[in-house]
């Protein structure tokens, strides 16, 4: 059943119990009669030794289902936290409130110029539409949402600051863009720290590389700080990264292959007549819109590259038509996606860029590197 942290008195006075000594809600509790602020239904306090101070609906009510979610201590604690330190940072801050025209409470409702601001922590795994309609609904009232996760385990995080993480499709809803790239936004009620996961670059299926900040609460500001712009050096660190797992994901395709024969990718090599892991480096690199595939680059590019040589054509005279053509060809999307056919484009676009063209099929031509590893950087800061 839902517990809040707010609720209103017989006289009208609206109680957030947490921000009270316990000896002080010991008689509160004796004389007085607390009602929902949305409902008007009795609810009852909740003073134990050991959860925060809250309150319960005696009844299953039916305003449960205008919260996000609200089941837990971690999310008391950290809808808590950050009430109290919107009150000392933001102009106004109302804890709960209700918004009739969503039917819908937002943990935290911030009255701000131009746009109000609505704050949602979330420490359950919902389902990914209802926070897709929450959002909509928010959007459509010109209200900002703010989506906090409650920060996944420290062994889901990368050893280091820059490094592999498994982002399910749950966690990448919480991305959200800012001028210096994407992010997600968690918070812990234990430690009263914010991590920031930000900028992800897709390997495969749900693994991408990211970065990974830290920031304590008394550091954090309002409006919430944003990471910085990732520097030339540390793209360098991620494409270092990138390889590594480019290289074990040849490694993989090469030794354990379960189609064996009947793989694609093998089939490929055999016909160009190179070992998989001599494949050059610019098959299999971190592209934009990679991601819309769950396959690793190196598996549809090496694809993109065999069309192409196939068609007996010139990297020159490919354009975005060959692109819709090659997704329905090779099978990759049975029905391609505007963003299916942007991700084979921006591929296209790289390699029109940086080959340097000789006499040599594509597969076998030199590539300008460092042009390549800078149209990358472009791109992923514009990511
Ligand atoms: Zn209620």
């Amino acid at each position: 059943m839902v517990q809040i942290l707010s609720a209103v008195t017989a006289d009208g006075k609206i109680i957030i119990p947490a921000q009270h000594p316990r000896t002080f809600l010991v008689e509160m509790k004796t004389n007085n009669k607390f009602s929902c602020i949305q409902c008007s239904e009795q609810v009852i306090l909740k003073n134990g030794m050991i959860k925060t101070p809250h309150f319960a609906h005696t009844r299953n009510a039916s305003c449960t289902q205008t919260f996000s979610e609200g089941e837990s201590e971690d999310h008391l604690k950290g809808k808590l936290h950050l009430y109290e330190f919107l009150q000392k940072h933001a102009s106004q801050v109302q804890l709960e409130s209700y918004l009739p025209s969503l039917l819908q409470r937002p943990d935290l409702y911030v009255h701000s110029d131009p746009y109000p601001i609505a704050i949602e922590f979330q420490c359950s795994q919902i389902p990914v539409n209802a926070i897709q309609q929450r959002t909509i609904g928010y959007i459509s009232k010109q209200i900002i949402p703010i989506w906090i996760l409650r920060t996944p385990k420290i062994s889901d995080f990368p050893v280091q600051e820059m490094g592999t993480m498994q982002l399910s499709a749950y966690r990448q809803q919480f991305f959200y863009t800012t001028p210096n790239g994407k992010i997600i936004l968690t918070y812990c009620p234990q430690t009263k720290n914010f991590h920031y996961i930000s900028n992800p670059v897709h390997i495969k299926g749900n693994n991408y590389i990211v970065k990974v900040k830290k920031l304590s609460m008394e550091k954090q500001t309002w409006p919430f700080a944003i990471t910085k712009r990732i520097s030339w050096e540390e793209f360098q660190k991620y494409f270092t990264i990138y390889k590594h797992h480019r290289f074990k994901q040849l490694d993989n395709l090469y030794f354990f292959n379960r189609r064996g024969i009947q793989s694609p990718f093998l089939q490929i090599c055999y016909r160009w007549r190179i070992h998989p892991k001599k494949i050059p480096l610019f098959i299999g690199i971190p592209t934009k819109n990679a991601s819309i595939f769950s396959l690793h680059a190196v598996e549809w590019q090496i694809q993109f590259i065999d069309y192409i040589h196939k068609l007996g054509l010139a990297i020159h005279q490919v354009d975005v038509q060959h692109c819709e053509w090659f997704l329905l060809y090779r099978k990759l999307s049975s029905n391609p996606s505007a963003e299916h056919i942007k991700a084979v484009e921006s591929y296209l676009n790289i390699l029109q860029h940086c080959l340097i063209s000789t006499d040599q099929v594509i597969y076998a031509s030199k590539i300008n590197y460092s042009l390549m590893m800078r149209m990358l950087y472009g791109e992923f800061l514009a990511n």
